[in-house]
């Protein structure tokens, strides 16, 4: 069979890039291989079935149920006994995950996209073989070849995965009951997502982090004001405490670790590994096709996702950058445009990152640290939650919202926020950046009374000690 672009991988670089490039009057195919616990075929890769959005369906309704727990009696809202029903719960993320990854197959169907499920592997010369489950194999010949085979997550040696006990954060998602003591092994951006779900739901959730400081790559103010919060939840953040293996015994996994105190040792009922993800390319490439895998597994690419041979591409968390659903779908459309001779880019500088614990932790552009390293003259200004209206009204007043400006010109270098609908916020941040807004242009924005996106106006006005609704110090 023959195409003018071959994707392998359907996930949230892939897809798009399929989409777009057949939006572009371009014959497509998209071959993927994800396959289900319950023996299902899906596309959306990661993201859709196993990641962000089944992880944002438990911790929405795990919130529900904490903030019915412990808030509702503050807005007068009372209630016979508050009852956990984790199997409707659970039907409701998978029901959600099928809604979306049944609309890749519609969207395929409306741009003339032909996915096909199976194993697709890279041969010399632009072809595909693509082995579907019940064997049997197709040659696709193809133009264009994009690889976006995604990512897995790492195993640690010592602490041997079974699936059940020891488990990733696929089968974090999926638990059909709550572990009454949950560890974590990794404080980042998804050990915190999956321990803060399960500590609403009433376990107790240890988590143990190697570092000694939460989240290096966030503006500390922002970390610092996080960690304080995780805590109060009642995550029991164990920070600089090494990990030396972990044995399931009986119904329990004894977790050996080591802390500035010395050696110690933490029994759970489960234990998440969440030390981070590698780029995966397990059969993705046949002798002979020119493609390289660097030390750390990703296929070097150029800032247009050019691998070393001509006409083969690759995207998304196969390649080096964040590992962000939104980072690969932007590679994946900027492929495709320049596949059919459009002119297209990625703006790698202007990425915004979501942490979606409660508080919700954005960022764009450079921490302080950063700024600071980098020598450039910086003013900042910030704006607490707790002087929103909206935010009060909403009982949601912790946060900050926190803006970085260049005293020489004026511009907006980073912005960072932790609080209410955080990741959401931060798109006025990113398309002012993207703009090239100075921290002025913010300041003259009109933003609607009361609306918590008063919050970056504030702190844009604070950078100049002239906010309105907050002290200026
Ligand atoms: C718990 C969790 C929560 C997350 N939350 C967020 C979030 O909130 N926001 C965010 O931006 N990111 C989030 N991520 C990260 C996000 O899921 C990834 O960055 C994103 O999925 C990467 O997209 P991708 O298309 O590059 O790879 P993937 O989504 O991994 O997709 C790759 C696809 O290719 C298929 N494939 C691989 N090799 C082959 C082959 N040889 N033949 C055929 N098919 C193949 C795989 O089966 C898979 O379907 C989260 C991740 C996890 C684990």
């Amino acid at each position: 069979m023959k195409f003018d672009v071959v994707v392998i991988g359907g996930g949230p670089a892939g897809y798009p890039a399929a989409i777009r490039a057949a939006q572009n009057k371009l014959k497509v195919a998209c071959v993927d291989e994800w396959k289900n616990f319950d023996g299902t075929y899906a596309f959306g890769g990661t993201c859709l079935n196993a990641g962000c959005i089944p992880s944002k369906a438990l911790l929405e309704s795990s919130e529900l149920f904490l903030r019915a727990r412990e808030e509702f009696a503050t807005h007068g809202i009372g209630f016979g006994d508050l009852k956990l029903d984790l199997a409707a719960m659970q039907r409701r993320r998978a029901s959600i995950v099928k809604t979306m990854t049944g609309g890749i197959l519609a969207l395929f169907k409306s741009n003339g996209v032909v996915g096909m499920q199976g194993h697709g592997r890279l041969l010399p010369g632009n072809q595909v073989e693509v082995a579907a489950p019940d064997g049997t194999k197709t040659l696709l010949t193809a133009t264009d070849v994009v690889l976006a085979s995604g990512s897995t997550p790492i195993r640690l040696k010592s602490v041997p995965h079974d699936g059940v006990h020891i488990v990733d954060s696929w089968n974090a998602l999926e638990f059909d009951a709550v572990p009454k003591r949950l560890g974590v092994i990794g404080a980042g951006v998804i050990g915190l997502e999956l321990g803060s779900v399960w500590r609403r739901l009433g376990s107790e959730v240890t988590m143990i982090e190697a570092v000694d400081q939460l989240l290096p790559m966030v503006d500390q103010t922002i970390a610092k004001e996080a960690l304080r919060h995780f805590r109060k939840l009642g995550l029991d953040i164990k920070l600089g405490a090494k990990v030396s293996g972990a044995t399931v015994n009986g119904d329990v996994v004894e977790v050996e670790y080591a802390d500035a105190k010395g050696a110690q040792k933490l029994i759970v009922d489960k234990l998440v590994v969440a030390v981070g993800r590698r780029p995966f390319t397990e059969g993705l490439l046949a002798g002979g096709t020119g493609i390289e895998i660097d030390a750390r597994g990703f296929i070097p690419v150029d800032e247009h996702c050019r691998t070393k041979v001509p006409h083969v591409w690759a995207v998304g968390d196969v390649v080096r950058g964040p590992m962000l659903a939104h980072k690969g779908k932007e590679e994946g459309v900027m492929v495709a445009d320049l596949i059919a001779g459009r002119a297209a880019e990625v703006n790698y500088k202007v990425i915004p990152s979501v942490i979606y614990t409660a508080p919700e932790i954005a960022w764009v552009g450079q921490t302080e640290e950063e700024v600071k390293a980098s020598g450039r003259a910086y003013k900042v200004g910030s704006f607490p939650f707790a002087a929103s209206g909206r935010a009060r009204a909403m009982e949601a007043g912790l946060g900050v919202t926190k803006i970085i400006s260049a005293v020489d010109n004026d511009d907006i270098l980073g912005i960072h926020i932790i609080g209410p609908m955080a990741g959401e916020l931060i798109g006025e941040a990113v398309l002012a950046m993207e703009y090239s807004a100075s921290t002025e242009d913010l300041q003259r924005t009109i933003h609607a009374h009361p609306t918590l996106s008063e919050a970056l106006h504030e702190a844009s006005l604070a950078v100049d000690k002239r906010a309105i609704d907050a002290f200026n110090r």
